[in-house]
């Protein structure tokens, strides 16, 4: 709860996020691709991580680590052993080592890899498993070889979850059902389920924007048949997007919420680090020569205070189900308000109330980006200084 993460900032252990910034092709939907990268410039990349590790760590206990892309698992497995070295030799504090991965280059060597280095969890890209959907998203791999790479991370005994998708064009309800049962057959530890979103400068954008259902129609509809299906199917519903059996919610991401640091390295990684909030540029190059130069290559730089932390803990209380425990230092009108609107969302149907805790309903959950805006409306001062 937020109190708790309040008292505990300095003491926790910090988690860490890698940004690898390469896919193997282009999947149409997706602003971001990189062309597939040489091995020089992997390598080139593997050691500019060093130095910006050596730059910016102070040395506190590492609890969770996160690689996430792009397609980390394009590395090989020596690549990925090299990752390894970055960071210190032990870390006894360490929880949770998840890597991103997709289907296609899910291959023994590089799961022993990752297992001979400590990675605990792999997340796979999945998507969808209809095939005219996959080819609709210009996703290469096939319903079998997702089962396939599905099977080979279980034989290494990783917890797994599967991303997926709805709101692809031409995507029926019936079919988003399909996928959640196949999905749930399975039996991952972890799901989770994203709208699409259509960047606006991919030529998929302007060849699909009329067949996206409408956000009042559809997507609250693809959204409650995921909570209603993967709920009854033993999942928790801990976040809005996120399902997982129970103790297996993605610790990395739960201690992001809870407004706990982290330390983003690599090109277009986010940090919350040390008193500030910023991110790194997002280019690969120019990040390497100013990294290798010794310079900060930092953008979108904001200092962390107090007030802050508990505005941000707030709104994202409002997308899991941790629950809201208003702290005391708060101030009495930002309190004030806050409780008035808690007590109404409760009426509602929205909230409930546990000894004088606030938990978002399955219904709530459904609306979180609204009451956040409601919300933030309240706030006397959220105004976030630059530094
Ligand atoms: S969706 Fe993911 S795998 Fe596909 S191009 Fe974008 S970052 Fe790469």
């Amino acid at each position: 709860m937020i109190s708790d993460f309040c008292d505990n900032l300095t003491e926790s252990p910090i988690g860490i996020y890698v940004h690898v910034p390469f896919c193997a092709f282009r999947c149409a939907y997706c602003a971001f691709y990189k062309a597939v990268p040489s091995r020089a410039t992997i390598e080139s990349y593997i050691k500019t991580l060093k130095v910006e590790w050596d730059l910016r760590y102070r040395g506190e206990s590492v609890g969770t680590i996160f690689w996430g892309g792009g397609t980390p698992s394009i590395l090989s497995a020596k690549q990925l052993e090299d990752m390894r070295h970055i960071f210190p030799d032990e870390m006894p504090f360490l929880k949770e080592w998840t890597v991103e991965c997709s289907p296609l280059t899910i291959t023994k060597d590089r799961l022993a890899a990752m297992r001979d280095i400590g990675v605990t969890r792999i997340s796979i890209g999945v998507e969808t498993f209809d095939e005219k959907l996959l080819k609709t998203l210009n996703r290469r791999q096939t319903l079998w070889q997702t089962l396939e790479a599905y099977e080979l991370a279980r034989n290494f005994s990783f917890d797994v979850n599967l991303d997926l998708m709805f709101a692809v064009p031409g995507q029926r309800l019936r079919q988003w059902e399909m996928d959640l049962r196949q999905a749930v057959a399975l039996r991952p530890e972890h799901l989770s389920t994203y709208c699409l979103t259509m960047e606006e400068e991919t030529a998929f954008a302007a060849r699909h924007k009329d067949k996206i259902p409408p956000a009042e129609r559809g997507w609250e509809r693809f959204h409650g048949l995921a909570g209603e299906t993967l709920t009854k199917a033993g999942y928790q519903h801990y976040e809005v997007s996120n399902f997982a059996q129970p103790g297996k919610q993605c610790l990395h991401n739960v201690r992001i919420w809870q407004m706990n640091d982290w330390l983003g390295i690599g090109p277009a990684a986010a940090s919350q680090y040390n008193g500030r909030r910023f991110k790194n540029i997002s280019d690969l190059n120019r990040w390497m020569c100013g990294i290798l130069a010794g310079a900060a290559c930092e953008e979108d730089i904001c200092a962390v205070d107090a007030n802050l932390l508990v505005q941000d803990a707030i709104i994202f209380g409002l997308r899991t189900r941790t629950g809201i425990h208003l702290p005391e230092s708060m101030n009495n009108r930002n309190m004030d308000a806050c409780l008035r609107l808690f007590k109404f969302w409760c009426e509602q149907g929205l909230m409930e109330c546990k000894k004088s805790v606030y938990y978002p309903t399955e219904r709530g959950l459904l609306l979180a980006d609204a009451l956040a805006v409601e919300i933030l409306g309240t706030f006397d001062n959220p105004v976030r200084p630059k530094v």
